[in-house]
């Protein structure tokens, strides 16, 4: 009789145990992102530094989000130039982050020079192999749900191109099946900021309505050298992520849809699961300057 018992609850437990709230979660999926620090300064280097700590301390990272201007003042000539390693490859070291990938886009400064020799490092796998440039947009997938379905799609875009050509492949990489459940778009110039470059009328105009029907749920962008968040209705979230290692610049105007600013070094730490989006804020020692959530109702 009581082994009836137990067998019948072990059949109830089964039969809910995939529902079980938590239970159905898998493994958050983790990345950093920042941008506006390929100075190869002491900034640069401690950003690297407390990257690597926060890795170490949080559950590790899966990837880097580099959002431009990759190397100052002007870009880098070649393959070969010198650049690579006093900017990018004996920047980034540590256990966590010489394991991961790096996938970048180009800013404004990185177009100066030779912006092909970025992607063609990329395609090539040159160096230690961990810089990430398809093409000057790209696409990619990261991270699955418990019904195998992509749980991130990002879509990384050369914000120096005409708009037209941007919006064309953002929208094309969007609507690809199978769904993800989040979408994050990646371009280097803000929408909206409180820095000095301000709200951009002609990206509220002419990119915000594709990020709209691509149901972006977050845009990355760099440019103004500080760290914000800001939230506006029926946008996507935006986060500046700018504070990578050049000289910072001071916050100007307080935007009205600002949740967060810091004039600070640091980075932005992304932690992803099918009901949650976690967005964090680090200084340059690893220390929390803000977190916040972006929820889905599913
Ligand atoms: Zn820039």
């Amino acid at each position: 009789m009581r082994i009836h018992w137990f067998i019948r609850l072990m059949a109830v437990w089964l039969a809910f145990w995939p529902q079980l709230p938590g239970a159905a979660e898998q493994t958050p999926l983790i990345f950093f992102a920042l941008g506006d620090h390929g100075s190869g300064s002491a900034d640069q280097r401690r950003v690297a530094t407390a990257m690597e700590r926060v890795a170490a301390q949080n559950g590790g990272v899966a990837f880097v989000l580099l959002l431009g201007d990759n190397f100052y003042p002007n870009g880098i000539a070649s393959v070969q130039d010198p650049q690579w390693q006093t900017k990018f490859e004996r920047i980034y070291t540590g256990p966590h982050l010489e394991r991961v990938p790096f996938y970048a886009i180009l800013g404004n400064h990185d177009i100066r020079a030779n912006p092909e020799a970025q992607v063609a490092y990329g395609r090539q796998r040159l160096g230690s192999g961990r810089w990430r440039m398809a093409g000057r947009n790209d696409w990619l997938d990261q991270g699955q749900t418990v019904r195998d379905g992509p749980l991130v799609r990002l879509i990384l875009l050369d914000a120096t191109l005409p708009l037209d050509e941007q919006n064309r492949f953002l929208l094309e990489s969007a609507a690809r099946q199978p769904e993800p459940v989040w979408r994050v778009v990646a371009s280097h110039y803000p929408l909206r900021s409180g820095g000095p470059h301000g709200d951009s009328a002609e990206l509220l105009r002419h990119f915000l309505p594709a990020l709209r029907v691509a149901r972006a749920d977050l845009h990355l962008s760099g440019h103004d050298h500080i760290l914000q968040l800001l939230r506006a209705p029926d946008e996507p979230v935006y986060v500046v992520s700018g504070a990578g290692g050049h000289t910072l610049y001071p916050l100007q105007t307080r935007s009205a849809w600002s949740e967060f600013a810091a004039e600070r070094f640091g980075f932005l730490r992304v932690m992803v699961s099918e009901t949650v989006m976690e967005l964090t804020f680090h200084d340059d020692e690893g220390g929390v300057l803000h977190r916040s959530l972006l929820q889905r109702d599913r």
